[in-house]
């Protein structure tokens, strides 16, 4: 039997990770507290999170993390997956510009490594066992704080020349938008990333155009989530319902635009955004097929991610997997 993997997606506070066995079963979750100024002591968490009792070739004695066959990684930002290069990260300072490799080296020893942008890894494991399976060509948007996105063509993950690659979330739709975290106007992001809807909602209900939401936002305060505004419009408030369809329609512009240009198999929105649902997936799939071209790719599949917030961690270990099953 092949040893086990080790797959973790270091977000700003938790490290969420998976062990998969020899035979690609999930046999551990987890997550610890990450530390953004350490990439050693973060995975040395992890390292000690471990249950080695659930691997059984190990040396008895041996280190907690004794007897993984490899270790992948997922972390916002630029990432250069050839070296295993951190470059710009968001979340991690302290992790910018520095080679990951060599810091899974220190902590897990010669074990295989796989490095990956957090949205590709969380693509890469929708693509094998979630919303993507059996797709050769796909599409990933994922509405979180920001908004980030994936492209698989082929089988292969897109990075790029410069290893900037998806940034879905920052293509520009409307140039008199409103600015995005980025310094563009009218980015996707600022439509539909939850920053964005929060503050379009807030708008709303200083207009006086929302009364639902207003008194929601009030209720709230600075607590105020999509998810309370997803709840308001499921129980059938038309301002809630406005913002979503707003939001879903500025999603089908920028899925519209994608599908023209790279024809996918299926189009996968994830992110706790897209937790909304229809009321931001039906707009996103109205917009999307007005704008699309070949009549035949109208019909390209836009649907809700399956994996949830393990996705980037499971296609991590995935990664890694793959890499040391290569010939
Ligand atoms: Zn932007």
């Amino acid at each position: 039997m092949n040893q086990p993997v080790l797959g973790v997606d270091v977000g700003g506070t938790r490290a969420k990770f998976v062990v998969l066995d020899g035979e690609g079963q999930v046999i551990q979750t987890g997550e610890v507290a990450s530390d953004p100024g350490s990439a050693a002591r973060t995975l040395a968490a992890v390292a000690g999170a471990l249950d080695p009792s659930l691997w059984p070739d190990r040396e008895p004695d041996a280190s907690s993390a004794a007897g993984l066959a490899g270790v992948g990684l997922a972390c916002a930002g630029v990432v250069d997956p050839d070296r295993g290069w951190l470059g710009r990260s968001p979340n991690l300072p302290g992790w910018e510009d520095s080679d990951l490799f060599a810091a899974v080296g220190r902590v897990f020893g010669n074990v295989d490594r796989a490095v990956a942008n957090d949205v590709n890894s969380a693509l890469y494991g929708e693509a094998r066992r979630g919303a993507g399976r059996g797709c050769r060509d796909l599409v990933m948007i994922a509405l979180g704080t920001g908004v980030g996105g994936g492209v698989i063509l082929n089988e292969r993950l897109i990075i790029g020349a410069h290893c900037g690659a998806g940034e879905i979330g920052h293509m520009v739709l409307d140039p008199e938008g409103p600015v995005c975290t980025c310094g563009n106007p009218g980015c996707l992001e600022s439509y539909a990333g939850s920053v964005g809807l929060l503050k379009a909602a807030r708008k709303a209900a200083r207009d006086g155009a929302a009364p639902g939401v207003r008194a929601l936002a009030e209720e709230k305060g600075p607590d105020l989530t999509t998810r309370d505004l997803a709840l308001l419009a499921e129980a059938g408030d038309q301002g809630a319902v406005a913002l979503f369809a707003a939001a879903g329609q500025r999603l089908g512009q920028a899925v519209g635009n994608l599908v023209n240009i790279l024809d996918p198999e299926r189009v996968i929105i994830g992110g706790g955004v897209a937790r909304a649902g229809d009321l931001i997936l039906e707009p996103c799939r109205r917009t999307a097929k007005d704008i699309i071209l070949a009549v035949e790719a109208k019909k390209t599949p836009i649907v809700p991610a399956e994996l949830g917030t393990g996705a980037a961690a499971l296609g991590a270990a995935l990664l890694v997997a793959s890499r040391e099953n290569a010939p």
